[in-house]
């Protein structure tokens, strides 16, 4: 089942006249970057009420309080009052950001997601998590706040580019691993190429839903999509400060096999369902290249991780395919080895 506020379209600016006009908003702006213009807007003006445009450059290096003053100033121009609304026509960076300037502003006004990558499909759209990176560290400011309507349409898919659809891919790969044996069989035996994105994003949108409907604020059950996040954040730390960093899907791509591999060790998932994990992941991620000192240095980082509780590192773990624990204490030597077993593979 799928939360009120969560709609698959097929037609989105029909949806979103209809959404529209059961309201009484005062004012519509419409939130977008420079690609989500060009590609995304089309999609949905046709059937718009008036609007006004707001536009930001993409890039997570705009995720931050400057650009939402220009966002928060541009609303003050416009004269926007608390029955206004915002659309957010965009990625994660767009919806987190957006969302967080919405639920600010006057003390908060209505805001809808329509999130037009694969990430922010099946993740970033999902839960209520808004807000903004603060000096080096992400997601620093920010609220919990639902959107109005969030509005989901597989046809944005199509001007991704390969890089951003593989982010994306490897959050649906972790959704479907701690939840789906089933769905994981069907979901491997298709390349990335092959996938037919609407019955992925629905399974995800409503594992993600469920779950943070049953646990908003992160106390227990939520830590599960965290899954593969642990080695992951790490990886990515590490490539971010060397400065040629490497996608977020694509760290968490590397956490994923190395968790499983702690996994394994620890008895909770079989061989085969490691060699499955592992094989798939590979044909879809390049590998990434890890010397001793950088596996040294990663497994380090992971002390760092915001999850972790005292000097305990806390991981999610699955316990066979389609089902996790989360808070598993795990050493920085098993993160070692497990990082030592994903340089070894071919
Ligand atoms: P993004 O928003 O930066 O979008 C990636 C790129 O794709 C951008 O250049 C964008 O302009 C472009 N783009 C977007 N839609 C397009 C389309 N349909 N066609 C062509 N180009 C398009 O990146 P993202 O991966 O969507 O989101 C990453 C952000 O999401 C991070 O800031 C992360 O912190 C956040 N996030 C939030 C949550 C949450 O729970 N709130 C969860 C996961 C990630
Ligand atoms: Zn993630």
């Amino acid at each position: 089942m799928l939360p009120e506020n969560i709609l698959f379209s097929s037609d989105p600016s029909a949806d979103l006249n209809h959404f529209i006009s059961s309201r009484q908003y005062s004012m519509i702006t419409v939130l977008v970057d420079e690609n989500t213009r060009k590609n995304c807007l089309p999609v949905i003006e046709k059937q718009l009420p008036d609007h006004e445009l707001i536009i930001i450059p993409s890039g997570e290096e705009y995720k931050n309080i400057s650009t939402c003053i220009s966002i928060w100033q541009k609303m003050t121009d416009l004269t926007m009052d608390r029955h206004s609304l915002m659309i957010i026509l965009g990625g994660g960076v767009l919806g987190d950001m957006g969302g967080f300037c919405a639920s600010t502003y006057k003390r908060g006004i209505d805001f809808i997601l329509v999130p037009t990558t694969l990430l922010a499909q099946v993740d970033a759209s999902i839960g209520g998590k808004l807000g903004i990176d603060f000096s080096s560290y992400k997601n620093h400011i920010g609220v919990f706040q639902l959107p109005a309507l969030t509005l989901l349409f597989s046809g944005f898919l199509k001007t991704l580019p390969a890089r951003e659809l593989r982010s994306g891919f490897a959050e649906v790969i972790k959704h479907v691993l701690i939840s789906d044996s089933e769905m994981w069989a069907r979901l491997s035996a298709k390349r990335i190429s092959e996938q037919e994105w609407e019955p992925l994003v629905l399974h995800s949108v409503q594992f993600k839903a469920q779950v943070t409907t049953t646990d908003p604020k992160e106390k227990g059950l939520r830590k599960i999509l965290n899954a593969g996040h642990t080695i992951g954040h790490a990886l990515e730390s590490h490539f971010i400060a060397l400065d040629h960093a490497i996608s977020h899907g694509e760290a968490i791509a590397v956490g994923l096999i190395a968790e499983s591999f702690i996994a394994s060790k620890k008895g909770l998932l079989r061989e085969d369902e490691l060699n499955s994990i592992k094989h798939y992941i590979r044909s879809v991620f390049d590998k990434v290249e890890l010397s001793e000192e950088k596996i040294e240095q990663i497994s380090r980082l992971a002390i760092q991780d915001k999850k972790n509780r005292g000097n305990k590192i806390l991981c999610v773990l699955l316990e066979g395919i389609g089902r996790a624990r989360w808070d598993v204490e795990i050493s920085v030597d098993e993160i070692k080895e497990s990082l030592l077993f994903y340089r070894d593979q071919t």
